[in-house]
């Protein structure tokens, strides 16, 4: 048997490659505390079953992450399935019966670097975006920004960025299947929006996290989204750059695109705790809710965060900075590293084709929430 994460947003630690079962450890995000993702390749004998321990799940970011929560696995990089794993408190059990000589086991379905480039190049082929490079990461990567729809006419601009925390891969598989629907010609949802709305897209705000197969920080070891209120070059470019561009150019929507460890349900997290929250905020995301939970099954309003009491929000929140900064909606959407336990899916759980689909029901708030305003 043999185990590697040497690639992509690879991580995983072997302390026991002798032992059964097989003890494995996820690796602290670069200088932080922070961990939880995992991603790495089993090879091993075909038709024989592998037992496997991650020995210090119990001390992740998000412990209770770790209950009913089934592991991502897939043959061919495409398809991801889930495997059974069981939780004591400490570590995360679970078993492969392997099919096939290799297997890749991850916190949930990988969205790579390479994939990431693709995007950016198919997306910039449409003659209604333009692609902008913004400034680089700690590790030299570029931030990109995508402007979709044509900024002299519109009326409306709406911000969406993504993948804040690295290992909340969903981020970025919405975003993708956003953007795909968005620029579907025959998509009369999508035609009517860009008739009066530019769309700022952030796909990935941090490449670097994402590559060194970080949960939750950049290369320094930052939270980006703890960073809003004073980002630096040199701690926090990521949020310096994008931020910059959204004093430059304003919006009407804000959308800050996560996933959750623990909750097994789609929702928003809004900004009713910041310094002059009021009717026109509290109307705005109503109105998106409502819109949101009639146009997808997926998306829920009971479920959530506990909300910031009057004048309590935490300002470094990017979505927090935003609602303030702009006095408009801003919102923070999650997703499941698990499943939507209102309409779960036993084989392959919460994955990249409903995080696609669910960025494609997003139109109908949209388009509700910017009539309104
Ligand atoms: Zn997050």
């Amino acid at each position: 048997m043999y185990i590697t994460s040497d690639f992509d947003s690879g991580n995983i630690e072997v302390v026991n490659a002798d032992s059964s079962p097989v003890e494995l450890a996820i690796r602290q995000d670069n200088h932080s505390h922070f961990y939880q993702w995992f991603h790495f390749r089993l090879e091993g004998e075909a038709g024989k079953s592998y037992a496997l321990r991650i020995v210090n799940a119990g001390k992740a970011a998000y412990p209770e992450g770790w209950e009913n929560y089934r592991v991502c696995a897939s043959y061919d990089r495409h398809n991801w399935f889930r495997i059974d794993a069981g939780y004591d408190g400490h570590s995360l059990d679970f078993s492969v019966d392997l099919e096939r000589p290799a297997i890749y086991l991850a916190y949930f379905a990988p969205f790579s670097w390479e994939r990431h480039l693709d995007l950016l190049a198919w997306a910039q082929l449409d003659e209604r975006v333009q692609l902008q490079t913004l400034g680089k990461t700690l590790d030299g990567r570029d931030m990109s920004l995508l402007t979709v729809g044509d900024a002299a006419k519109a009326r409306h601009r709406v911000w969406m960025i993504a993948r804040q925390h690295p290992g909340e891969t969903m981020a970025e598989w919405f975003v993708e299947g956003f953007l795909d629907a968005l620029l579907d010609e025959a998509n009369p949802a999508a035609r009517s929006l860009l008739a009066d709305t530019v769309f700022y897209v952030v796909p990935n705000m941090n490449p670097d996290g994402s590559v060194r197969g970080h949960l939750r920080t950049n290369a320094a070891g930052a939270n980006l989204n703890r960073e809003w209120q004073e980002p630096s070059m040199e701690r926090s470019p990521e949020v310096y750059l994008v931020r910059e561009k959204m004093l430059e150019i304003g919006g009407d929507i804000f959308l800050d695109i996560h996933g959750d460890e623990a909750l097994p349900f789609n929702f928003v997290a809004a900004c009713e705790g910041i310094p002059g929250y009021d009717e026109r905020h509290a109307k705005l995301e109503d109105t998106f809710k409502r819109a949101f939970a009639s146009a997808s099954a997926d998306f829920q309003t009971e479920r959530g965060y506990d909300l910031d009491k009057p004048g309590e929000a935490n300002m470094t929140v990017g979505t927090n900075w935003c609602g303030h900064q702009f006095r408009t909606l801003a919102l923070t959407l999650e997703m499941p590293f698990k499943d939507n336990d209102n309409l779960p899916d036993p084989i392959e759980g919460w994955s990249p084709a409903r995080c696609r689909q669910l960025a494609q029901d997003i139109f109908l708030p949209i388009r509700e929430t910017l009539k309104s305003l």
